[in-house]
Parts: structure tokens; sequence; C-alpha cells
């Protein structure tokens, strides 16, 4: 697989964030404490003090986790819309967030490096009877080269509702039956979501593809397709005229005719190489972020499945 670096729009985001870094962490929870502490002279809502609270790191987190719980827990998430969740910086909103919960859920495979050590900093300041409980989502998930995107195949994502369920269960044993039934519910509409996907690639006639960064490893696998080279965002580095031609020659040789880029990428190289290879142009969406709704997760793969049916579906030639 050749692999294309450039700026992505996810990376060139999270950038803006990055001032946040300069207030160290510990300093940025002794606030977040104190804020607190002001906050709570304020009759909390009854209900609310009873619930469990939870934080998610990413938007198919989010929706997960309340197709299980519903109502039930206050979930908050961290990434906001828009922003890409590979080289993100944490907020001292986030902080506060993240203090105050008792989950935190995150997808694994490295992708919250970026919230690694305010981890450690919570559990310092909160001592050792108060440890946050963390999720990793992807745990029984089949990785692929250490890549993240694993919620981009509707198998794995049942895998990390399951991790969820599992977490949730455990942690609020009053609505442990609720949680089992929502979560089942959920996975047979993964189920069906993973059926459709199933019949619709079995009617394409390209099953080849190239995409902006390389976020659908898991999905072409799951479903014998093959992602065969990738413009990938990096922080470090822009595309070289060599990188190009590499990927250009590689398109000529596939046969392939379509390319895919995303809704917050940059498009200049992607025309460029449509331009110049007659190539059609659509855009999927990795789902790193998005809107924060029980239905959002399903909505979004459908319209990406749609989106692939009529640029591999549909017969034409270059
Ligand atoms: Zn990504």
């Amino acid at each position: 697989m050749i692999v294309l670096k450039c700026n992505s729009a996810e990376v060139q985001k999270s950038r803006l964030l990055h001032l946040f870094q300069l207030i160290p962490f510990i300093g940025m929870l002794i606030l977040v404490f104190s804020l607190s502490a002001c906050r709570q002279a304020a009759p909390p809502e009854a209900e609310n003090e009873s619930m469990l609270k939870v934080v998610t790191t990413i938007a198919p987190l989010y929706s997960f986790t309340k197709n299980i719980a519903g109502d039930s827990v206050i979930i908050e998430n961290l990434l906001p819309s828009g922003v890409g969740p590979h080289e993100y910086s944490l907020s001292p909103e986030d902080a506060r967030k993240i203090a105050d919960a008792d989950i935190l859920i995150k997808n694994g495979v490295g992708l919250e490096e970026w919230m690694n050590k305010l981890i450690g900093s919570v559990n310092e300041v909160r001592g050792d009877s108060e440890k946050l409980l963390v999720v990793d989502t992807s745990k029984g998930v089949d990785i692929i080269d250490n890549d993240p995107h694993i919620w981009l195949s509707p198998r794995n994502a049942a895998i990390q509702v399951r991790n969820i369920e599992k977490a949730l269960r455990k942690s609020d044993p009053g609505n442990e039956k609720l949680y089992a039934k929502n979560a089942a519910d959920y996975i047979s509409r993964l189920e069906e979501l993973d059926r459709e996907i199933a019949e619709s690639v079995n009617k394409w006639e390209v099953k080849e593809f190239v995409t902006f960064h390389s976020a659908f490893s898991y999905f072409a696998m799951d479903y014998g397709l093959k992602q065969s080279a990738v413009i990938e965002g990096s922080p470090e580095a822009h595309p070289s005229p060599r990188h190009i031609a590499e990927i250009m020659n590689n398109i000529r040789r596939s046969g392939i005719n379509v390319i895919f880029s995303e809704p917050d990428a940059s498009h200049k190289i992607m025309d460029s190489i449509a331009g110049d290879l007659g190539l059609r142009m659509y855009s999927l969406d990795t789902l790193g972020s998005g809107d924060l709704g029980s239905g959002w997760y399903i909505s979004r793969m459908r319209e990406n499945l749609e989106t692939l049916n009529n640029a591999l579906g549909a017969k034409w030639t270059r």
C-alpha cells in the first residue's frame, strides 16, 4: 500500500487547540477542582447526583454508549464535532469532564495518546480509592498494524458495544438488565447494517479504492475490499512529488476510477490527482467526529454505504 502524507484538516484544526498544552496538567486539575467546589454551591439536581457520569472520547463511542444506557447515565463527549481525533489537545473543560467522571470510555489502539498524561494526574488528585474506570473498547478486536479506526467496521463496533455494556453493568448493577437488553437490541441493528454492507459489496464491480487517510482498513478487511492507496494526514510532512507520482502510477495500473475524500479534508491534492487521471471524486466520512446522538453512527455509516454504492456499484469507464 502506498502512503502519501499531507496536512489533513483533522490535523490543522487540532493544532488550534495546542495552546492548551501550555497549561500544566496538575494546575489545570487544581483549577478544575476549585471550579467544581464553586459549582456545588448551587443545589445540584437530585437525580443527577446519583447518576453515573460517563465520558466518551469520540462520537461513535458516544453513540454506542447512548444506545446502551439511554438516559440512565450522564454522558459527555470530549472531541467537538469537526475536530479530528488523532492530534487532539485537551482543554480545561475536558479536564473537568474527566475529573468528574466515574467511567472514561476510549477507543484504544493508541488513538487517545493525548489523554494518557491527564488520566495519571486525575488518579493522583483523586487518590487510589476513587480510581477512574477506563474502558478500552478495542479489547477483543483483531488489530491491523496499530490502526485505530476500528469503529468503521460494524463488526468491530459490536465488540466495542459489548465492552461498554460490560463496564456499565459492573459499575451500575441496578440497571444491569436494561443495559443488557439495550446492548443486544443495538447489536442486532449493527448486524443488520453489516448484512446490508455485505450484500452491497457483492454487487460492486470494483473492489479497490483510494482514500484520503488510512481509515478504512477494517472496513476493507471485513468486506473483501482493498484500500489500495492512501493520502494520509500527518503533521510533519507535505506530500512529495515522488509520492504523488507513485500514487498516480498505482491508480493507473490498478484501473481504479474513483477516489474518496473526506468532509473535512483539504481537497487540493485529491482534486489534482482526480483531474489528471479523470477520476470521479466522492466523500466518505471517517466518523472520527460528528453529531452526538444515538442514531448518528448507524445513519452516517448508511450514508457512507450509499456513497460507496454510487461510486463502486455503477458501471462506467474512465
Ligand atoms: Zn482517522
